[in-house]
């Protein structure tokens, strides 16, 4: 992992542009949620910094921590559903608008790699279950065994309770949504996850649905979300903060919007959701219910984790 330089920089001055600022931010840059984004971003820096693309970073950048074993909320490893099932959702969105999506796919160990065939390689959008499975093997991705023995012990261990419905932790969401800025200015991102820990099978969160994990306009900004899908589903979260920032706010104060229509609507007293947010000019804005949020910028030749601030202490 890259140094985690928390603290060398005021983070206003890694993250601000002068507000009003209209200019495309040319120097490239990364964000991805979580402490695991600081990983991500650095395999995305690798793709950036050599003049690749704002897509191809997104892509690399979300795969590290897909393959990592030991993270339990993305790729293998991740926490399965009650009945013991790893199923996964992951969606890309790239410069030009073009967007692919996979959801509650099993068995495969780049969700993002596929989603990103789906946005190449056919007319759709979002490919479910099964046929994500098919469409991915027809492809050439192999097929393995997800469920890890650390996942599999957490299951057993829920199961003694068995509580058929899934704990609402504020600390139990760790998806990653990275959103990439390459050096011509132009914006993607990604986003995947093993979703909720011990969800009903066959539910789908926010997370590969565009417009709520994610999403991007290049003429604007883009955004991403983690946290209790639910909440991100029913308010759009991501596409909101984008339309948001598109009528003039910051990408912070879109993402402080987002939050209050969230928490005015909903009893949040153990529900979190996280949002992160840049903007053309390579602003960067995040924000959260509750304490607890972090989130990785790739910026200025730094790599550093952050605090989100949350609207309640
Ligand atoms: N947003 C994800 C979901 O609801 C969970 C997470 O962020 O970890 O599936």
């Amino acid at each position: 992992m890259a140094a985690a330089a928390a603290g060398i920089l005021p983070w206003n001055k890694i993250l601000g542009s002068p507000k009003n600022d209209t200019r495309t931010y040319k120097g490239g840059l990364v964000v991805s949620t979580w402490i695991h984004g600081l990983e991500a971003n650095d395999a995305a820096w690798e793709v950036i910094s050599k003049g690749g693309t704002a897509v191809d970073g997104a892509e690399m950048g979300v795969r590290v921590v897909e393959a990592d074993p030991e993270g339990q909320s993305v790729g293998i490893g991740g926490l399965p559903d009650r009945d013991g099932n790893v199923t996964l959702d992951a969606c890309i969105m790239d410069h030009t608008g073009n967007a692919g999506s996979v959801c509650f796919l099993q068995n495969i160990l780049h969700p993002i790699s596929v989603a990103r065939k789906v946005m190449d390689d056919t007319p759709h959008v979002m490919l479910a279950g099964e046929g994500a499975k098919q469409f991915a093997i027809a492809n050439g991705f192999e097929t393995v065994d997800l469920l890890t023995p650390k996942s599999r012990e957490a299951w057993e261990n829920w199961k003694k309770e068995s509580q058929y419905k899934p704990i609402i932790n504020i600390e139990n969401h760790d998806t990653i949504g990275l959103i990439a800025m390459d050096l011509g200015g132009n914006l993607s991102g990604s986003c995947t996850t093993s979703g909720l820990g011990f969800k009903m099978h066959g539910r789908v969160g926010d997370s590969p649905i565009i417009g709520a994990g994610l999403f991007v306009d290049n003429e604007i900004g883009a955004a991403t979300a983690t946290g209790l899908g639910e909440l991100v589903l029913k308010t759009l979260g991501s596409f909101l903060i984008v339309e948001l920032m598109r009528q003039g706010r910051t990408p912070q104060e879109a993402c402080e919007e987002a939050i209050r229509r969230i928490v005015k609507r909903n009893d949040v007293k153990d529900m979190q959701v996280g949002y992160l947010a840049v903007s053309k000019n390579g602003e960067i804005g995040a924000y959260a219910i509750h304490k607890g949020f972090n989130y990785a910028v790739h910026k200025n030749g730094k790599n550093i984790l952050i605090d989100a601030p949350s609207l309640l202490q």
